[in-house]
C-alpha cells in the first residue's frame, strides 16, 4: 500500500469504517481513543510519527476498535414517537411536518416535545431547542446554589463538549455540556454543584468535596450515576456519521 506523507483517512478507514485520525504536535506517542460522541476511535498520530508505523498499530489493534464501538449504547434519535428524558422527566416526541411553514417550533407540555416543522430532519433545530432550555435552566441552578455560599454565577454556556461535562472559572463563567439536560435531577444536580464549588476551591481537594456534598441534593446517587452512566448521554440525538478528518 501507498503510503501519502500526510494520513489519508480512507486508508485507515480499510481497518475500521469507525477509525478516524488526527495528527498531534502535543502527542509523544501513538494512541487510540474512544470518542462517544462521534461514535468513532481516533488514531492520534505524534506529528513526526511514521505513517506506516501508525497504520500497523491501528490494525494490530483492529479488534480492540470493534469492540469498543459495540460497547456503546444505541443511539437514540430525535423521532416522531421516540421518548427522551429532558431535565429528569420523559417525553414522548412528537413530529408535525408542515412543509408551507418557514421554521420550526418546539413546545414542552404536559409529557409531549411538540415539534411542528418544514424540515424532513428536524434534529438540528430540537438540537437548539433543547440547549436554549437547558441554558436557561442550568443558569437558575446555578445561580441558585451559588446563592447558598455567596458566591456569583454570572453566566452559564452550554456546549458540545465531547468529553467534559463542565468547568467554571473565579470569575464565575461557568460552562456545561448541554447534553446534561438528559440526565437524572440528581446527576444533573450534582454537576452544578460540583461547578459551583470550584467557584471557591480552584482544585479537587477535600475541602472541595466537602462542599460539593453540602451543594449537592444527593451526592453519592449524582455522582455515581455521571461516572457510571455519564457517557450514555452522548446517545441523544446523534445520527450515526463519520466526521471529516481534522488536521
Ligand atoms: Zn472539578
Amino acid at each position: 500500500m501507498f503510503f501519502s506523507p500526510r494520513p489519508q483517512e480512507k486508508d485507515f478507514q480499510k481497518i475500521s469504517p469507525h477509525l478516524t485520525v488526527r495528527v498531534s504536535e502535543r502527542a509523544r506517542r501513538l494512541s487510540l481513543r474512544l470518542d462517544q460522541k462521534n461514535r468513532n476511535v481516533c488514531l492520534i498520530i505524534p506529528q513526526r510519527a511514521s505513517i506506516r508505523k501508525a497504520y500497523e498499530f491501528a490494525y494490530q489493534n483492529k479488534k480492540w476498535i470493534e469492540s469498543k464501538i459495540n460497547t456503546l449504547p444505541a443511539p437514540l434519535p430525535f423521532e416522531h414517537g421516540g421518548e427522551i428524558p429532558i431535565l429528569g422527566c420523559m417525553y414522548k416526541i412528537h413530529i408535525d411536518t408542515d412543509t408551507t411553514r418557514r421554521t420550526t417550533d418546539c413546545t414542552l407540555k404536559d409529557g409531549i416535545l411538540h415539534v411542528v416543522t418544514n424540515k424532513q430532519d428536524p434534529t438540528l433545530r430540537i438540537t437548539r431547542f433543547l440547549k436554549s432550555v437547558a441554558a436557561e435552566n442550568f443558569l437558575i441552578m446555578a445561580r441558585e446554589k451559588a446563592g447558598l455560599i455567596s458566591a456569583t454565577v454570572h453566566n452559564v454556556t452550554v456546549r458540545d463538549m465531547s468529553t467534559r461535562w463542565g468547568s467554571c472559572g473565579p470569575d464565575g463563567n461557568m460552562s456545561l455540556n448541554w447534553r446534561l439536560i438528559f440526565a437524572p435531577a440528581t446527576a444533573i444536580d450534582y454537576v452544578i454543584s460540583h461547578e459551583v464549588a470550584h467557584l471557591i476551591h480552584h482544585n479537587h481537594g477535600p475541602r472541595f468535596w466537602k462542599l460539593c456534598a453540602e451543594l449537592s441534593k444527593d451526592f453519592s446517587t449524582g455522582s455515581h450515576w455521571m461516572r457510571d452512566h455519564g457517557h450514555t448521554l452522548m446517545r441523544y440525538g446523534e445520527r450515526t456519521h463519520q466526521v471529516p478528518l481534522e488536521e
